[in-house]
C-alpha cells in the first residue's frame, strides 16, 4: 500500500498537461488544451484537458479521469502500478505503509522469485549475444526463422547453454538463493547437492505478466531428440498461474485497446510474427486450451475477439470447448481460417500490416456459424451424428449471456441446421434450467444471486459506470450541486439588529435536508462521497472537488471527474426552465428543487409499493390491512401534495 501523502505528492507533481502531453499533442484552446485521443481513432480532436482542474475528457468517447486515470488507461495498469509509474517519472520516492511479518514474509518470497526471474532473463539474453554457442545456435536459429532483431530484442529471447548446470552455478555464484531458483523452476534439485537447469540447449521465451514482469519462461529444444519435448515451460509456482497468463499480453494490451479486438493463435512464434508484420494486437495461450482466467484478460481490454486457426480440423475440433468459454465471457468471436498449409507464423510473414488485415476482414466468420458448418460437414447425412450436433451447437449458444445476440444464433442456425427455431429454443431452455439449477444447490456454497441476462455480457468497468440505482439521477444532482457549490452561500439570516449574520451555505442546507430524514443514497459511490463530505465540511481546507478528484477509491475519483466535467449546467437539467443566468446565480432555487425532487422521487416509490401491498391485501381479502395501507398512502399523498406545491413554486422562480 502506498501512503495518502505520497500519493498527494504525485499528484501535486503530476500536472495533467504535462503527462497527458508526453503521449498527444496539445493545443491550447481557451482556457483547456485539445488534441487527438489515444483512446480511440479520429480526425478530429476531441480530446480536452483541462490544467486548471487538473483532468481530462475525450467527447468523443467519454474517457476522462485525472493524471493518474490517463496512465492507468494508457499503460493499461492498476491505480498502485500507475501512481509507481508517476512516481518514477517524477522522482519522488514512494513510501509504502507497512506490512505484517506474513505479508512480508509472502512478498519476500515472491520478490525474490521475481528477481531470479530477471536474472536469468538477462542471463540468458546476454548468453544469445555474447556466447559462441548462444550466437551460433541460439541466435542462428532466430535468424534463420526470419525474425528481425528488434523483435528479438522486444521480446527478450535468449538461450540456455546445453550444459548440465551452467546457469544454475553462475546464478549460485552470483549469489542467488538456491531455494528460488527451485521455486521459479528454473533448477532442478536432486539428492546429494544435485542441481541441474531446466531448460538447457533451449531457446528462451520469457512470459511476462500485465505490467512487464518475467513470470515464467517458455523453452524450445533444437536438437533432434525424441526422448526430449519440444516446448518445456516453467511450472506453475507463488507467481506463475499458467491459466491466469497469456503470451504476448504485455506487448498486446495497448493496441488491444486501440484497435477494440484481440487476435487470438496458439504459439509463441505467431505472436513474434504478427508483431514483425506490424500487427500488435495479438496473444497466444501457448498450446493449451483457453481458461476462463485468459478470458476475462482479454476481457478487460475488448469484447471483441479474432481466433486464427491454422487449416488442420483436428486442432480446430480440440479447441471448440474454449471458444465455447468466450462465449459464455459474452464476447463476439469471429474466426480466420486460414489457407491449407499456413499457420499464423508463416501467414504473417507473407503479408503486411495492413493486407493481413484486409484478409482478416474479409475472411473472418462469425464463429457459430464456422462451427456449426464444420460440425455439419462432419455429420454428413448420419442422422445420429447430426442429432449430436443439434445438441453441441444448442449448447454452445445457450452459454451466451446477451438474450439479442442468441436470438440472431437461434434463427441463424436453424436455418443452417434444417430444424425449426422452437425446437432449438426448447432444447436451449432445456439446457439453462439444468444450469441454473445446478447454480442453486450446488452444495456448501453461497447462493448466488443469477445475473440479468444482460448485465453479464458487460465488462466490469460498463457495469460500474453504468450502475444506475434507484434515484441515482436524484442523488447524482445533489452530489453535483455538493462539490462545484457546496461551498457557496445560499442565504443569509441577520439578527434582530443587523448585527451576528448568519451565512448558510449550500453544503450546510443539503446535509441537513438530507440527515432530518434519515436519507441514505442508494448508489454506493454517491453514499460514501456524501458521508466523506458531512465529515469534512467544517474544515477550513477542505476542497471538495480536489477531495474527491483525488480520491484513493479510484470509483470515487471516476465519478468525481463525471460529475465536474459534465458538459450541461445543472439548472439544464430540464430544459423547460433553460435561461441565461448561470447556475451561481440561481442556487437559491436549485438547492430546494434538486432536495424537492428526489424526496418526491422517494415518496412516490413508497406509494407503488404500498399500492402493490394493497393489491395483495384486496387479493388475500384482508380488510383490517387495507384499511391500514389505505391511511397510510393518504398520507403519502398529503405529504406529496406539500411537496409538489413547494416544487412549483421553486420552478417558477428560476
Ligand atoms: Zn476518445
Amino acid at each position: 500500500m502506498i501512503d495518502q501523502q505520497t500519493i498527494e505528492r504525485i499528484n501535486d507533481a503530476a500536472r495533467i498537461e504535462d503527462v497527458v502531453s508526453d503521449y498527444v499533442t496539445l493545443r491550447k484552446r481557451g482556457v483547456n488544451m485539445i488534441g487527438l485521443c489515444p483512446f480511440h481513432n479520429e480526425k478530429t480532436p476531441s480530446f480536452t484537458v483541462s490544467p486548471a482542474k487538473g483532468i481530462f475528457k475525450c467527447f468523443g468517447c467519454g474517457k476522462g479521469g485525472n493524471s493518474i486515470h490517463f496512465i492507468m488507461e494508457h499503460e493499461q495498469l492498476s491505480y498502485v502500478e500507475a501512481l509507481k509509474h508517476l512516481a518514477r517519472k517524477y522522482h519522488i520516492e514512494v513510501v509504502e505503509k507497512e506490512l505484517t511479518p506474513e505479508e512480508i514474509a509472502a512478498r519476500n518470497d515472491r520478490e525474490s522469485m521475481l528477481l531470479v526471474n530477471e536474472y536469468a532473463q538477462k542471463y540468458f539474453v546476454s548468453t544469445l549475444y555474447n556466447h559462441v554457442e548462444g550466437k551460433a545456435v541460439g541466435l542462428g536459429y532466430f535468424r534463420e526463422r526470419g525474425f528481425r532483431d528488434d523483435i528479438i530484442k522486444k521480446f527478450q529471447l535468449g538461450y540456455c547453454l546445453d550444459e548440465k548446470d551452467a546457469f544454475t552455478q553462475k546464478a549460485l555464484k552470483e549469489g542467488y538463493q538456491k531455494e528460488f531458483l527451485v521455486k521459479t523452476g528454473l533448477t532442478y534439485e536432486g539428492d546429494n547437492n544435485y542441481v541441474a537447469d531446466r531448460f538447457r540447449g533451449r531457446v528462451m521465451f520469457p512470459i511476462h505478466s500485465l505490467s512487464g514482469k518475467v513470470l515464467a519462461f517458455g523453452g524450445r529444444i533444437l536438437k533432434n531428440d525424441k526422448n526430449l519435448a519440444k516446448y518445456v515451460n516453467s511450472p506453475e509456482s507463488e507467481i506463475y498461474h499458467k491459466s491466469n497468463e497469456l503470451y504476448g499480453i504485455f506487448f498486446a494490451k495497448q493496441a488491444i485497446v486501440k484497435q477494440d479486438r484481440c487476435f487470438l493463435v496458439e504459439g509463441y512464434t505467431d505472436v513474434l510474427s504478427m508483431h514483425q508484420s506490424g500487427i500488435e494486437n495479438v496473444v497466444a495461450s501457448s498450446g493449451t486450451a483457453l481458461t476462463p482466467g485468459q478470458i476475462r484478460l482479454i476481457h478487460r481490454f475488448t469484447e471483441n475477439v479474432t481466433v486464427i486457426y491454422d487449416g488442420d480440423p483436428a486442432g480446430i475440433k480440440a479447441s471448440l470447448r474454449g471458444i465455447d468459454l468466450l462465449l459464455e465471457e459474452g464476447l463476439n468471436i469471429k474466426v480466420l481460417l486460414l489457407p491449407d498449409g499456413e499457420d499464423p507464423d508463416s501467414f504473417a510473414r507473407k503479408h503486411n500490416a495492413s493486407d493481413f488485415i484486409k484478409i482478416v476482414n474479409e475472411n473472418s466468420v462469425d464463429f457459430m456459424r464456422f462451427k456449426t458448418n464444420l460440425l455439419l460437414e462432419d455429420a454428413g447425412n448420419d442422422p445420429i451424428k447430426k442429432a449430436g450436433l443439434i445438441q453441441d451447437i444448442v449448447r454452445s449458444i445457450a452459454f451466451i449471456p446477451n438474450q439479442i445476440i442468441r436470438a440472431e444464433y437461434v434463427k441463424e442456425c436453424s436455418t443452417l441446421l434444417g430444424v425449426n427455431e422452437q425446437i432449438l429454443y426448447h432444447e436451449i431452455n432445456k439446457i439453462k434450467n439444468k444450469k441454473l439449477e445446478a447454480r442453486l444447490i450446488r452444495p456448501g456454497e453461497p447462493k448466488k444471486e443469477v445475473p440479468k441476462e444482460d448485465d453479464a455480457s458487460k465488462s466490469f468497468a460498463q457495469n460500474v459506470a453504468q450502475l444506475r440505482t434507484k434515484f441515482a439521477g436524484e442523488e447524482e444532482n445533489i452530489i453535483r450541486l455538493l462539490i462545484k457549490f457546496g461551498n457557496h452561500t445560499l442565504y443569509k439570516s441577520a439578527g434582530s439588529n443587523g448585527e451576528n449574520e448568519i451565512i448558510y451555505r449550500v453544503c450546510e442546507y443539503v446535509l441537513s435536508e438530507l440527515s432530518q430524514d434519515n436519507l441514505v443514497f442508494q448508489n454506493p459511490i454517491f453514499e460514501k462521497m456524501k458521508n466523506e463530505y458531512a465529515e469534512n465540511y467544517r474544515n477550513e481546507e477542505f476542497e471538495a472537488s480536489t477531495h474527491f478528484l483525488y480520491h484513493s477509491d479510484v470509483e470515487v475519483s471516476r465519478a468525481a471527474v463525471d460529475l465536474i466535467s459534465e458538459k450541461y449546467t445543472l439548472s439544464k437539467v430540464h430544459e423547460r426552465y433553460q435561461t441565461v443566468k448561470p447556475d451561481e446565480e440561481r442556487l437559491n432555487e436549485l438547492a430546494p428543487k434538486f432536495i424537492l425532487e428526489y424526496k418526491l422521487a422517494i415518496i412516490m416509490n413508497n406509494r407503488k409499493d404500498k399500492m402493490l401491498e394493497m393489491k395483495q391485501a384486496f387479493e388475500a381479502k384482508d380488510k383490517e390491512k387495507m384499511a391500514l395501507i389505505r391511511t397510510d398512502i393518504e398520507r403519502i399523498d398529503q405529504l406529496k401534495q406539500i411537496l409538489s406545491k413547494e416544487l412549483d413554486r421553486v420552478l417558477n422562480l428560476i
